[in-house]
């Protein structure tokens, strides 16, 4: 992504008190940056349990169409607990990389997936009561078998999960923006610099999410899954990476290049995955509109292209690539050599990184599954 933010360090010296910021806030210099290299330091601790405790409760679809909300909003789970974390979990718990996320954004160190209760592992306040009960009904309450309807829903999920993420990181706006208080001048214009970007990005994710998302309910509402293409694939054995939300491919599993995105111009082609377990069976689905859709079918079909014996470890490395809500086996993770982790982990730190150089990876040699059945409507 290109910068959209450019200042003459030269010029900063001559600002004065009731002059404008330079860093683009809007306030006047004597309130915003004077004096804040003199500030009190901001721990990392700190900016990610400020990320943490500002989760707000709020119903994706307080505006949709879908009937008016009622309830409480609840901790609603992306990925299944009882069905799905349940048969990957040791005593309760699995590793969790989305927790790791929020630190990747404001530290630099060394990390390791932690681990989480599956009682509050991959929830996220985003439904009211009502919503989450009738809408995710059909797959909560029925056997997944690939309905159109179920596939939809599974997705939507993901989206849900994107929309309230990216929501909830543009509320902290000014919190990441003050994480440059006791820093000197230069790692100053350096933080504003990469908040700016991080935050132009979020803003148009949003917009782009808020787009499908409307789409998504209307599909729904209407029963309509004419705009939707899917690529799906189950395996005997639960897959030891699950997760849900949505990814914007840059390269395909081929390593080709599929869609540019700094082109700020250009809307982004999305993917909605699911991992997750369906009747201790291994299920995996990605789901994308046809309308316009050239990446993500691209990258669908790389997927395809597999052998059966290939496509669970493609998958795997997708996740951590391009994912940032995964839960992981403990039992898995603990067996992997310590270089597989390695690469895990940074391909996970490319991704989740505000460097948006998004680098191509390869398909690591991770899990012994063979897909048995796959299903696709393109
Ligand atoms: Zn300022
Ligand atoms: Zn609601």
């Amino acid at each position: 992504m290109k910068t959209l933010f450019n200042i003459d360090i030269s010029k900063i010296s001559k600002i004065k008190r009731n002059d404008p910021c330079w860093c683009g806030s809007g306030k006047k210099y004597k309130k915003c940056h004077l004096d804040r290299e003199r500030q009190t330091e901001k721990s990392n601790f700190h900016a990610a349990s400020n990320f943490e405790n500002s989760k707000r409760k709020l119903c994706a679809m307080s505006d949709s169409y879908l009937n008016e909300c009622a309830g409480k909003i609840i901790k609603a789970h992306t990925v299944s607990k009882s069905s799905s974390l349940k048969t990957i979990a040791r005593n309760s718990h699995i590793y969790s990389m989305s927790k790791i996320a929020n630190e990747i954004l404001t530290n630099d160190g060394q990390f390791v997936p932690k681990l989480v209760g599956i009682n509050v592992a991959s929830t996220f306040t985003g439904f009211c009561q009502k919503h989450d009960r009738d809408l995710f009904s059909p797959i909560e309450n029925k056997r997944f078998s690939w309905e159109m309807e179920q596939v939809l829903l599974v997705a939507y999920r993901g989206l849900a999960y994107e929309w309230y993420a990216k929501s909830m990181l543009l509320e902290q706006e000014e919190y990441f923006k003050s994480l440059d208080a006791g820093k000197p001048l230069y790692t100053q214009i350096e933080i504003q610099k990469m908040m700016s970007d991080l935050f132009i990005g979020t803003k148009i994710a949003l917009e782009e999410i808020n787009q499908i998302k409307s789409k998504f309910e209307i599909y729904l509402k209407e029963k309509d899954f004419s705009q939707i293409n899917y690529v799906g694939f189950e395996f005997k054995e639960p897959l030891p990476v699950m997760g849900s939300g949505g990814f914007t491919p840059v390269y395909d599993l081929t390593g080709k290049k599929i869609q540019d995105l700094s082109n700020l111009n250009v809307a982004a082609e999305t993917i909605f995955y699911s991992s997750f377990a369906s009747e201790n069976k291994g299920v995996f689905c990605m789901v994308w509109i046809n309308e316009v859709s050239t990446a993500a079918k691209q990258f669908a079909e790389s997927l395809t292209e597999l052998n059966d014996t290939e496509i669970a470890n493609a998958i795997i490395s997708t996740l951590f690539a391009n994912c940032e809500n995964i839960y992981l086996s403990p039992d898995w993770w603990d067996k992997l050599p310590k270089e597989v982790q390695k690469y895990l982990i940074n391909i996970f730190k490319d991704s989740v990184s505000i460097d948006t150089n998004i680098r191509n990876y390869k398909i690591a040699d991770v899990v012994d599954a063979t897909a048995s059945l796959r299903l696709s409507n393109l």
